[in-house]
Parts: structure tokens; sequence; C-alpha cells
């Protein structure tokens, strides 16, 4: 099975109402571009109305609860996501991982309980400064990988996305050499875990993409897709990095 390009945004806490209309801009331009599948991650509070948008697209959370509904003040559950009009839902980003003290135990349990309330999920992983520096930043992700995975999934409803701490909104980006290793031995790491269908996984790179890096990360080995941060919350931004994953 070929991987189909994934380019997601995710805004993080930014968006208002009135930027439903870069959403829809996106998402009508994207239509041109049927070899790559696009998505946005809006803040809750954008969700229903970004997927109810004319133009039509693939709207996702940033985060979700373990539980589907309870006494947990703030928080908004997978089913709640999917009801909303989401398809998909990003979980272990580090900045729930650093912020919020999110153990790999926590993001699996999430990747699960959106699994199973229908979700896609893209499940982040990266490594810190100094590990990087120390040289072990394989390791370090791959104990990630195995310890957040979900227990049992539909390969075409799970994607990685490995987003080196260090890259996340700091214009660095690591060589696309250090991109294509990363994401082969998280490919070696999968298939360890379930076999050749390890292959139908997309892997995507996240940390400071932008419209004149893209192309360049997009093509490097096993890199199926990117998430975008910065450069996902105008079309003018985002939709250079759709067109060259197209
Ligand atoms: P960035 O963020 O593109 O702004 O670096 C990426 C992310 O955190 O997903």
């Amino acid at each position: 099975m070929a991987r189909r390009k994934y380019v997601v945004g995710n805004w993080k806490m930014n968006g208002l109402t009135e930027a439903l209309g870069e959403a829809g801009a996106i998402f009508a331009a994207a239509r041109g571009h049927a070899a790559v599948d696009v998505a946005l991650c809006p803040p809750f509070t954008l969700i229903g109305a970004m997927a109810a948008l004319p133009e039509g697209g693939t709207v996702g959370g940033q985060d979700c609860h373990v539980q589907a509904s309870g006494a947990f003040t703030g928080s908004v559950s997978a089913p709640m996501l999917a009801d909303a009009g989401a398809r998909l839902v990003i979980v272990g980003h580090s900045e729930r991982r650093e912020g919020y003290g999110e153990s790999d135990g926590d993001v699996k349990a999430k990747a699960e309980a959106a699994l199973a309330a229908g979700l896609s999920v893209i499940l982040c992983v990266g490594e810190p400064r100094k590990v990087r520096e120390s040289g072990d930043a394989i390791d370090y992700v791959l104990a990630q990988v195995r310890q957040s995975l979900p227990d049992g999934f539909d390969r075409s409803r799970l994607a990685i996305a490995y987003e080196p701490i260090w890259a996340i909104g700091t214009g660095l980006v690591p060589t696309i050499e250090d991109v294509a290793a990363m994401h082969g031995s998280i490919r070696a790491a999968l298939t360890e875990r379930i076999g050749a269908g390890a292959a139908d996984l997309r892997l995507l790179y996240g940390g400071s993409v932008n419209g004149e890096n893209a192309a360049e990360l997009l093509g490097a080995g096993d890199v199926d897709g990117a998430l975008v941060g910065g450069a996902s919350l105008t079309a003018a931004k985002f939709l250079p990095i759709v067109e060259a994953a197209a």
C-alpha cells in the first residue's frame, strides 16, 4: 500500500472565530491536491465551526482525555471530539508531555481512547536538545515509540510524528540525514512490533517546517508528511507546504 502524503496543521492555542477564513482558504486549495491528505487541528473552541465550513476539510483535536466522560473539569474526551466533527487527534505532543507531565503511559492510554472513539491518531515523539547533543536521540525516541504505541491498532488510523523538541518553534531543523535516520529507525521499531504492516504507517516530521524547507524535509527517506505549527496558521504560509507534498 503506497503511503499518501499527510500535512497537518497544529494551531496550538491560536485562533478566534475570525481565523476560520484562513481554514476555509486552506481547505478549498487543499481540494486541488488530491494526492495529499490535509488536516487542521485548531483549539477545541473552533472544532465544530471548522468542521462545518462549506469548503469541507478534515479537522482534529490537539489532545483528549483518556476517559469518555466524568468529573474532569476542563477536559475534553475523544467521543466529544468526534461528536464535534473531529476525525483525528494529536496525542503526546511535547508541549503536553513537558507542560502537563504526560508520560508514555498516558499517551498510550489517550491513543487507545481516541482509536476506540473512531478517531485517527497522530502520536508525537521527539527528543530534547540535551539528548540530541549526547548522541542518544534515536534510543530515546524509540523508547517513546515502544512505550506510547497503543495495543492493537488499525494501521490506516495511526501516524507517528517525529518532532525534535529543540526544533519546535525555533527555526532550527535537524539535518536531512538525521531526519532520515530517525524515521528509518522508527520504521524498523514498528516492523519489529507489528511486522511488515509497519510499511503502511505514515511517519510525519514536525519542527519549524515552512514553505522553504518543506520540499527537502518531505523528500527525506521515510518522511510521509509534516506536522506544522506556526506556519499552519495562514493559508499563505501553509499552502506552500501542502504544495511541496503534492
Ligand atoms: P512549529 O511547531 O512548526 O511551530 O515548529 C510544530 C509542532 O509543535 O507541531
